[in-house]
């Protein structure tokens, strides 16, 4: 049976159920499934949908779940709202394999995780019933804060507050999260950056005032420092492998690579945990884009925030701090040692992992990463040659597969948003005409391209802008003792 427990102490152990719940936990640390010999069967799944895929994984590493309720979870996430009955889609291109993972509602690949986070907390939240209400904080650097949004909203005893900086993101993705309908939704920007915003969240999550505040609200995450978020994303690394075989591309146990837009490294741990759980993966390409600090760790063992900080046109991927890398650390190493690392970053801004983990790293990763202006030909190479058109996010990742292209080992990118997402950075790459409006932008692509434009990103031009607040970055706590006060529960 998988066990669940903290990265910052090994005898943290709780239930799936309340790690959900609880988020972060309460020793600052993050909840990370212990896989020892579970695997899942390959030549099991391979006539079976997405959604049935997602079922046999799911009921593997939610223990305290039952099959029916895991059915009724992915039956709930993975429905109509996806404009592609197979919910991660395999394009083919000349030199390898895209695997789509933006058709849900919001346009990019938050909707996997976050599509069915919302009934895994319901769910979670029977069993443990412990408080009246559960607060969701939750940081965006742009997509995350949508995907939630629109999760979320107006679920039962679950309210929800997004913080984005608010020079950060698009102008798309801004207006997707200002015009969320709910009652039980926030939007609030922040004058600072994503690291700001995922500071503000963690640090409210262990602050013994907030917790104290209201024993009657708990307080949540639906960043990928939930496990609710990081498990479900396991489940494309399954379809997109069995897609592979049923196209007769592979042979059924045939190693494949994947090259992964790495921000907060939660997609790509959920490649390397699917690894853990028996896909045949030879390596995990991390890719980032000018903020490289993931590339430089990969290559060096040694991970240092004493660098600047880059706003790109992947702007998913302005990152400093990767959260979810702690949970690989813990992976590879013990509690104490993370301990000491994450106490040395505290301290000295820096660390460094001993050789043996540096070497355990290099055996399941590779990474690189890729500027502004490489990222901008890789999108116009791209729809030249190949005809299909990609968002700055997956072209960073695309370059980075090429770079590592080896021909007798097919890899597998992950394109993690529409491109009508960033429709202007796209355009400015396949045209000279930019408008400087977003929509006029979304329809100037469509004009020149002919591919469908996803409604959900029309709607909103439509719709009124619900919020409008700006706080400074030191002013999380206040805000968010001051939204809690509004609750009234
Ligand atoms: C969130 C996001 C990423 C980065 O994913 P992580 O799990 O944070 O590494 C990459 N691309 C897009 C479009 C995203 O929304």
């Amino acid at each position: 049976m998988i066990k669940v427990i903290s990265t910052r102490n090994e005898n943290n152990e709780v239930s799936i159920s309340q790690a959900i719940i609880n988020g972060l936990a309460d020793d600052g640390g993050l909840y990370v499934p212990l896989i020892n010999d579970e695997k899942i069967e390959l030549d099991k799944i391979l006539d079976y949908s997405y959604k049935e895929i997602a079922n046999t994984i799911l009921s593997k590493l939610l223990v305290d779940f039952s099959l029916e309720e895991i059915k009724e979870c992915t039956d709930k996430a993975y429905d109509d709202k996806w404009d592609d009955k197979s919910i991660a889609p395999i394009k083919e291109y000349s030199k390898g394999y895209i695997c789509e993972l933006w058709h849900g509602p919001t346009s990019a690949f938050k909707d996997i995780a976050l599509t069915i986070l919302p009934h895994l907390m319901s769910k979670a939240y029977e069993k443990e019933n412990k408080s009246n209400r559960i607060l969701i904080l939750t940081a965006t650097s742009g997509d995350t804060g949508k995907a939630a949004l629109a999760g979320f909203k107006d679920v039962n005893n679950i309210n929800i507050i997004v913080f984005y900086p608010n020079e950060g993101v698009s102008d798309t993705q801004k207006r997707q999260m200002c015009t969320s309908l709910g009652d039980n939704v926030e939007v609030i920007a922040v004058e600072g950056n994503f690291d700001d915003c995922q500071k503000m969240v963690k640090d409210a999550s262990v602050n013994k005032n907030i917790i104290n505040f209201n024993k009657n609200i708990s307080l949540s995450s639906a960043n990928s420092i939930n496990i609710g978020r990081l498990i479900p994303q396991i489940v494309y690394y399954f379809s997109s492998y069995i897609q592979l075989v049923k196209m007769n591309k592979i042979n059924l146990y045939d190693k494949v690579n994947f090259s992964v837009p790495t921000g907060n490294f939660g997609n790509i741990l959920a490649g390397y945990l699917a690894k853990e759980l028996g896909l045949p993966i030879n390596k995990l390409i991390c890719a980032s884009n000018s903020n490289h600090i993931l590339t430089d760790f990969f290559t060096s063992g040694r991970y240092s925030l004493d660098r600047d900080f880059y706003t790109t046109i992947s702007p998913s991927m302005d990152i400093l701090i990767s959260s979810n890398l702690e949970r690989l650390l813990f992976l590879l190493s013990d509690s104490k040692t993370v301990n000491e690392l994450m106490t040395s970053l505290a301290n000295n801004k820096e660390y460094i992992v001993p050789k043996e983990m540096l070497d355990k790293m290099q055996e399941s990763f590779l990474a690189t990463w890729c500027d502004e202006e490489n990222c901008k030909k890789t999108i116009k190479d791209f729809y030249e040659k190949e005809n299909i058109l990609i968002d700055p996010h997956t072209a960073v990742a695309l370059k980075a597969s090429e770079e590592f292209y080896d021909q007798n080992i097919p890899c597998i990118t992950l394109s993690t948003a529409s491109p009508y997402k960033f429709a202007n950075d796209v355009l400015s790459c396949i045209s000279d005409n930019i408008p400087s409006n977003s929509l006029e932008a979304i329809k100037a692509l469509y004009n020149i391209t002919s591919i469908s434009i996803p409604n959900n990103l029309l709607e909103i031009y439509d719709m009124p802008i619900r919020f409008k607040e700006i706080i400074n970055k030191e002013d999380g706590i206040k805000t968010i003792t001051k939204k809690m006060e509004a609750m009234n529960v």
